[in-house]
């Protein structure tokens, strides 16, 4: 980015930029290089704004919410980092009978069950215990325990590339698990949900029920990104990792997790390196004894650290 473009974002963006910024701070790996720009966007007119005038001069971008599902390579990210936040991180009422809540996708997953356990509302307790936001989580279509966020999604607003921003009723959005598609570089502004009205008291024991489920089978007390794979058809990738013998397996600061084995948990000095080397390792253990091709869960972006300068600006690779 030239120092034109600099003064340029830190205008569009009224200031709240951090430019050269550690990914160590943004993702829930704890890894990854820095980011040319971040950049935090408080309402849909800085959206609007700041996504043509990247595409506009060919800067690449990538939006995230907690980093929770991320793994950003020890090269970082050239390019922009975009976070929501202010308006675009509230919650609203949004039906009269009070059924439906309009969230900002910025929002985080504890705030928007903060929000739904107040009004009485209730579907989203399976979310529990899910270190993303809004935005990330509808993107990701995350799920546990058999539901799924698509299945409460009532409609979306998505600012595209060109700053256009559309509403997108959910009988035109097609959610599979754990994708939605979506225009490439069009951000979730805001959902609305439409939930089920209940008393306070059975939404704080469902939610409870969810935190220690999670807590009894998951290394919640180290850094990680969640389920690396996704779990293939009738199977779990977890169960293929373990049968492969790799619980426990450590590389540089990474560890297999022996309590989960398709959790990467990583320690201070891990590398994006060292969770990629043991991603693949676990890929060809499992083709090895088991003959199934393991697919990522989680997005892997930036760049290599050995990767020279003229090749960067190519992907951010989503
Ligand atoms: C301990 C732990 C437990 C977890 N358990 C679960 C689980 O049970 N189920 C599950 O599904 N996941 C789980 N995850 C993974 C992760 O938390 C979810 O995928 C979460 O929804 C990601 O949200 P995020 O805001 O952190 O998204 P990020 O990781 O920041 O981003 C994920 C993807 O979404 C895109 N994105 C983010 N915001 C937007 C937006 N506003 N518009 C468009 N695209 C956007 C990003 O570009 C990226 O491609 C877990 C993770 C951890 C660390």
């Amino acid at each position: 980015m030239n120092p034109r473009q600099k003064a340029e974002l830190l205008q569009i963006a009224g200031g709240r930029v951090e430019f050269d910024s550690p990914m160590t701070r943004r993702t829930t790996f704890r890894v990854g290089g820095n980011a040319d720009a971040l950049c935090e966007m408080h309402d849909l007119e800085d959206l609007c704004r700041i996504l043509p005038y990247l595409v506009r001069e060919n800067i690449p971008y990538l939006v995230i919410g907690r980093g929770s599902n991320l793994l950003v390579r020890d090269g970082g990210i050239r390019g922009v980092v975009i976070l929501l936040s202010g308006a675009l991180s509230q919650i609203h009422s949004k039906s009269p009978d009070g059924s439906e809540i309009l969230a900002g996708a910025g929002l985080s997953i504890v705030d928007l069950l903060t929000g739904c356990r107040k009004r009485g509302l209730s579907g989203l307790e399976f979310l529990a215990g899910i270190p993303g936001t809004v935005g990330g989580a509808v993107a990701m279509n995350a799920g546990a325990f058999g539901d799924e966020i698509g299945a409460w999604v009532r409609e979306l607003r998505l600012v595209d590339p060109r700053g256009e921003v559309h509403v997108i009723h959910r009988s035109r959005l097609t959610f599979s698990y754990r994708t939605l598609d979506m225009e490439k570089g069009a951000v979730i502004a805001q959902v609305a949900f439409r939930m089920n009205l209940e008393n306070e008291k059975s939404i704080v024991e469902k939610i409870s029920g969810c935190l220690k489920r999670r807590k009894a089978s998951q290394p919640l007390e180290y850094p990680s990104a969640g389920s690396v794979f996704r779990n293939p058809v009738n199977d779990y990738a977890g169960r293929l990792i373990e049968q492969a013998g790799l619980k426990g397996k450590c590389i540089g600061g990474a560890m297999i997790s022996d309590r989960h084995a398709n959790f990467i948990i990583t320690q201070a000095g891990a590398s994006a390196a060292d969770i990629l080397a043991l991603i693949d390792e676990a890929r060809n253990a499992v083709m090895k004894t088991a003959g199934i091709t393991l697919k990522l869960e989680i997005r892997v972006v930036g760049d290599p650290a050995d990767l020279d300068t003229a090749e960067r600006w190519d992907d951010l690779s989503l």
